[in-house]
C-alpha cells in the first residue's frame, strides 16, 4: 500500500477486542461501544467492523448523525445512539435508519414533535443531567413533565441515561455518589429497556451495579481513564515517523521558528516529518521521542509539518521514531503536556494514515 509519507499511526484492532473482553469480565453487562470522534482517532468504521459481530456489544454510540448513518451503511445491526444534538431537519433520516437519539431538553422535545413527519416513532434515550450541567433534564419534576409531553406515536422512549463528571477522580467520590443517587431516584420504579450511567471510569473504579448497560470509550482503546499506567489494558494506538535528515549544528546556532533554542555545543540534530498539523502539538517542545532504544528531546518549536530533535551520532536518516506507543505511553505523554490521553488521540489528524493490525 502506498503510504506517501513516513508518519503513520498503528492501530491494533485485536487489542480493542481484547480490552472489550477484559472489561466485560468485570460487570458481565452488555456494553455500548463509544466510537464518537472517529473512535477516539482510531477510525470508527474499522473499529465498528471488528465489533459489529461481537455479542457483548449491544449498542454503538456516536456524536454525530453522519457517524450513525455510516455505521448502518456498514451493516451494523446493533442499536446506534447519537449522544448529543442532531439538526432536527434530519430527524426522518434517523428514524429511517433506526438510529436512537438522546432527548435532553424541552426545546428539543418540542422540535422533535414538530419536525416528526415519518410513519414510525423516533427512538430516544432520555438524558438526565445529574450534576454535570451539560445536557439533560435535571429534576424528577422535569423528568415527569418530559414524560407527559412525549407523544408516543412520535417518540418511543427506549432508554434513560446520565453521565458522571468525576468518576475518574477519587478525591471527588462524593460528587459521583450524589450523581448516582439522583439518577436512581429519578428513574425510580419506571421501566425502561435500557438504563445506563457507567462510563469507563465508573465501570472500572466504582462498584455500583446500577443499570443494564455500560458505556465504554477510552478503556476500550486500552487507555486508563485517569491518565495512569494500567497493565490490565492494551493501548491500541501508537504513532510513528522516520528520521528525514541528520546534521551537525555548530555551537551557537539556533533552531526553528523564533529561534528559541541555541546549540550550546556542536550537536547532532535530526529533522522529523511530523508537526502540529498531524496533532503533534507545539506543547511537545522539550519532550522526548524514542529512536533506536534511546530517548531524544524535541528542540525548538514544533512546526506545522516537521520538528527537530537533538540526537547523537547513532541516529541516521530513515531510522524509525516512536512518538508514543510501546516505549512512551499516552498516560506519560499526556502528563508531560498537561492534558489527557483522550485529547492526544482525538487530535491525531486525518492526514496521518492509520495502519490496521488485526
Ligand atoms: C464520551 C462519553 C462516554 C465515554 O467515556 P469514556 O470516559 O471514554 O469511557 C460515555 N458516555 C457519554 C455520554 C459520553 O459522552
Amino acid at each position: 500500500m502506498t503510504r506517501y509519507r513516513d508518519t503513520y499511526a498503528k492501530v491494533r484492532l485485536d487489542y480493542i477486542k481484547e480490552n472489550v473482553e477484559t472489561l466485560y469480565k468485570k460487570t458481565k453487562k452488555p456494553m455500548v461501544a463509544i466510537i464518537k470522534a472517529n473512535a477516539y482517532g482510531h477510525g470508527y468504521k474499522e473499529v465498528a467492523s471488528v465489533l459489529k459481530d461481537e455479542s457483548i456489544i449491544q449498542m454503538f454510540a456516536v456524536a454525530t448523525l453522519k457517524e450513525a448513518v455510516d455505521l448502518r451503511d456498514l451493516g451494523v445491526k446493533q442499536d446506534i445512539l447519537v449522544l448529543g444534538a442532531i439538526p432536527l431537519e434530519d430527524l426522518d433520516i434517523a428514524i429511517k435508519k433506526n438510529i436512537s437519539l438522546a432527548l435532553f431538553s424541552f426545546d428539543y422535545l418540542n422540535k422533535i414533535n414538530e419536525m416528526h413527519h415519518y410513519d414510525a416513532p423516533v427512538k430516544v434515550h432520555l438524558s438526565i443531567d445529574s450534576g454535570m450541567n451539560r445536557i439533560g433534564f435535571k429534576t424528577e419534576k422535569e423528568f415527569e413533565k418530559a414524560m407527559e409531553m412525549i407523544d408516543s406515536s412520535k417518540i418511543d422512549v427506549e432508554g434513560i441515561f446520565t453521565h458522571f463528571a468525576t468518576a475518574d477522580d477519587f478525591s471527588q467520590d462524593d460528587e459521583y455518589e450524589k450523581q448516582l443517587a439522583l439518577f436512581k431516584s429519578i428513574v425510580g420504579n419506571n421501566r425502561f429497556k435500557y438504563i445506563h450511567c457507567d462510563n469507563s471510569a465508573a465501570m472500572m473504579f466504582h462498584h455500583s451495579d446500577y443499570g443494564n448497560l455500560t458505556r465504554i470509550g477510552i478503556a476500550m482503546y486500552g487507555v486508563d481513564p485517569r491518565g495512569e499506567e494500567n497493565s490490565d489494558l492494551k493501548q491500541a494506538m501508537s504513532l510513528y515517523t522516520k528520521v528525514a535528515m541528520v546534521k551537525v549544528v555548530p555551537k551557537g546556532e539556533k533552531i526553528g521558528y523564533g529561534m528559541t533554542y541555541t546549540a550550546d555545543e556542536d550537536q547532532y540534530i535530526a529533522t522529523l516529518p511530523i508537526g502540529y498539523a498531524d496533532g503533534f502539538t507545539r506543547a511537545n517542545q522539550g519532550r522526548e521521542v524514542y529512536i533506536n532504544g534511546h530517548y531524544y528531546p524535541v528542540v525548538g518549536r514544533v512546526c506545522m509539518d516537521q520538528c527537530m530533535v537533538k540526537v547523537d551520532e547513532n541516529v541516521k536518516p530513515g531510522d524509525d521514531v516512536e512518538i508514543f506507543g510501546e516505549h512512551i505511553s499516552l498516560a506519560k505523554m499526556a502528563k508531560e503536556i498537561n492534558t489527557i490521553p483522550y485529547e492526544i488521540i482525538c487530535l491525531i489528524s486525518p492526514r496521518v494514515e492509520r495502519i490496521y493490525e488485526k
